[in-house]
């Protein structure tokens, strides 16, 4: 151990002599050095540390990180406009009304009346709730250009005892514009309120072709619904006009709430 120590603390003797003329200079240079290793390794550090920060922590409130990235509040992204109140306008068409009688019983029932009786019971019902509404004759001159939320008209089928089969309901949407979900919504109303059933098979050109659908603007959802037929439905068309009529209210309030 003793031998040891001494060997390696052999004196040589030009370089220890150099050291002790220049030590003031010596220690001068050795606490430069320590200065300068201390001020690198300080500032290394810090450095190192917020550019770390900046890259694996974004959102971070360091000076680095700020200007890249910012902490955005959760919160859900709302895609829809909030709807102003009433900005629904609907038109009914009371089926004939102002041009003919359409269907006549022998006892003088007509459809136009049987029409008005359902435009005006449905028209309370929507002003009831607030909704703009307005009831049209069948060849009205505001049909030209219509630019409203929706417009149904309404009509009733044939008086003549046609046989068993003549009951029911049917309903024609436009082909111009996808009126899909407004007949959808009334149709399953009606069925539900009535207990008629859809009587697809005899739908005509004038209710797929009708003149209505071809006057108001494009982009308005149009149906043509015939109530029911005059003969065999006569009843619920007239003493119990209720019934249809809140049917067709409520499939009309369907279509708005998905508007
Ligand atoms: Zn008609």
């Amino acid at each position: 151990m003793h031998a040891k120590r001494d060997q390696s603390w052999q004196p040589q003797p030009f370089l220890v002599s150099m050291a002790r003329r220049n030590l003031p200079l010596l220690l001068f240079l050795a606490l430069a050095a320590g200065g300068m290793l201390a001020v690198y390794f300080f500032f290394q550090s810090n450095g190192g540390a917020a550019t770390a920060a900046a890259a694996s922590v974004p959102g971070e409130d360091g000076a680095l990180s700020a200007a890249i990235f910012k902490k955005i509040p959760a919160k859900p992204v709302l895609q829809r406009f909030a709807q102003s109140p009433g900005p629904e306008r609907i038109v009914l068409i009371a089926g004939h009304r102002g041009h003919d009688a359409g269907a006549v019983c022998e006892d003088g029932l007509t459809e136009a009346a049987v029409n008005q009786l359902i435009a005006e019971k449905v028209y309370t019902r929507l002003r009831a709730a607030n909704v703009r509404v307005d009831v049209y004759d069948e060849f009205d001159p505001r049909l030209q250009g219509f630019s409203g939320t929706a417009l149904v008209s309404l009509h009733a089928d044939s008086c003549d005892a046609i046989g068993d089969h003549a009951t029911g309901f049917k309903i024609s949407g436009s082909s111009r514009t996808d009126s899909s979900r407004l007949s959808t919504c009334v149709e399953s109303a009606y069925a539900q309120a009535t207990g008629l059933l859809f009587h697809a098979n005899t739908i005509t050109p004038d209710m797929t072709d009708y003149h209505a659908f071809r006057e108001i603007a494009d982009g308005v959802p149009a149906i043509i619904l015939e109530t029911g037929f005059l003969n065999l439905d006569r009843e619920m068309l007239t003493t119990n006009a209720d019934v249809p009529a809140q049917a067709i209210a409520d499939g009309i309030f369907c279509f708005l709430e998905g508007e």
